[in-house]
């Protein structure tokens, strides 16, 4: 490890996440991980064999730059991208064997001579706008048409939900079942039909259809609220001290002296900061555990670098680690404390770690 601010990855909770969802499923709902903005933080590449051991049916990115990535280390691997792909970089779509989300004609007939070029089929599933009106058509004729092009095979049909209710979710849902019924007349029909992301899946069972796309839940972050599973956060983020400062009253610290020493105090440097991901806003609720013990950020945090009040520390020292998020034992921040802390949701709190801290795999 080249640096002492390393993510850590418990392959095996993400393993025993894996076998939760699979068990929720049952054996008639195919499981579709999320592992897009490189596994939610986790490293995609890293984490993917423990999800193709443990369940997984397809690996899901949202865009073709994730899915080369992936398509480097698992040739043959079935990877789906849920994002729309430009017309110009379609030919890579069909060159890798990639199954593309569809949903206009003048994409199907670009992809269905791309692939025929390369004399193969390229599977496609089709995306339904219920509502959402983010990707997708709701319009009949237009993906019956994209079926008929004979380089195409249209393995499945996928909406998305705004989650807005009960009743609003119920009425995407009807709409989506209401147009697969219509294709069916036309003697049109999918291997694979869904619409339940990580909450969906949970709080819905109805909704799984015969396939389920979880994201969040891989990695045991949980957003449901009727419903429950058992499932464990894989990441934690952690660094170490790099310097001690005694700072007296009255002093200030960091840019603009914006915390000033309420009495004689020490203080921690730590080599992490908003490049690797941490929200700058977290200036003032900020905290990371050192010994058990919630020693608070103080003051701005850098781009690279943060300062802790260490004043409840006994016998702290340079070197010593620093939980930046853990599982909320040693009084760590969780990853849902620091969503609520920072204004956002855990999925962004993860999303956002960047590259540059190194990624340590647990097996
Ligand atoms: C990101 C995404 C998911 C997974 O979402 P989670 O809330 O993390 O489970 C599922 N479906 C689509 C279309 C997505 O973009």
């Amino acid at each position: 490890m080249l640096r002492d601010t390393v993510v850590q990855v418990d392959l095996q909770a993400i393993a025993y996440n894996m076998d939760k969802i699979c068990e929720m499923a049952g054996s008639e709902v195919a499981v579709m991980p999320v592992i897009k903005a490189n596994g939610y933080g986790h490293g995609a590449v890293a984490i993917a064999p423990t999800l193709m051991g443990h369940g997984a049916r397809y690996l899901a990115v949202a865009t073709l730059t994730e899915a080369l990535e992936l398509r480097k280390c698992y040739p043959e691997y079935p990877l789906f991208i849920l994002g729309h792909t430009p017309d110009r970089l379609l030919p890579f779509v069909a060159e890798h064997n990639i199954t593309q989300t569809i949903f206009s004609r003048k994409q199907a007939e670009i992809l269905s001579a791309e692939s025929m070029k390369a004399g193969r089929k390229t599977t496609v599933h089709l995306k339904v706008d219920t509502g959402f009106h983010r990707l997708g058509t709701d319009s009949l004729e237009e993906l019956e048409e994209i079926c008929s092009f004979p380089g195409i095979e249209a393995e499945g049909i996928f909406s998305h939900l705004a989650l807005v209710n009960d009743e609003e979710n119920r009425k995407q849902v009807d709409k989506f079942l209401a147009i697969i019924a219509e294709l069916e007349k036309r003697k049109i029909y999918f291997k694979y039909k869904h619409v339940a992301d990580s909450i969906s899946s949970v709080d819905y069972p109805e909704f799984r259809m015969n396939m389920i796309r979880p994201g969040a839940l891989v990695f045991g972050l949980k957003g449901c609220h009727k419903g429950s599973i058992d499932v464990k956060q894989a990441i934690s983020f952690v660094t170490k001290i790099s310097q001690l400062h005694w700072v007296s009253k009255g002093e200030g610290v960091g840019y603009d002296y914006l915390w000033k020493a309420p009495k004689d105090t020490v203080i921690g440097t730590l080599p992490f900061g908003y490049a690797d991901g941490y929200p700058r806003n977290m200036r003032e609720k900020g905290y990371v555990s050192i010994k058990g013990i919630k020693c608070p950020i103080i003051g701005v945090i850098c781009m690279d670098q943060c300062m802790v009040d260490l004043s409840e520390v006994p016998d702290v020292s340079e070197g010593d680690t620093a939980i930046i998020y853990g599982n909320g034992e040693d009084n760590s921040m969780t990853i849902e404390e620091a969503a609520k802390q920072a204004g956002t949701n855990k999925n962004e709190i993860v999303a956002r770690i960047t590259a540059r801290p190194p990624r340590k795999y647990s097996e």
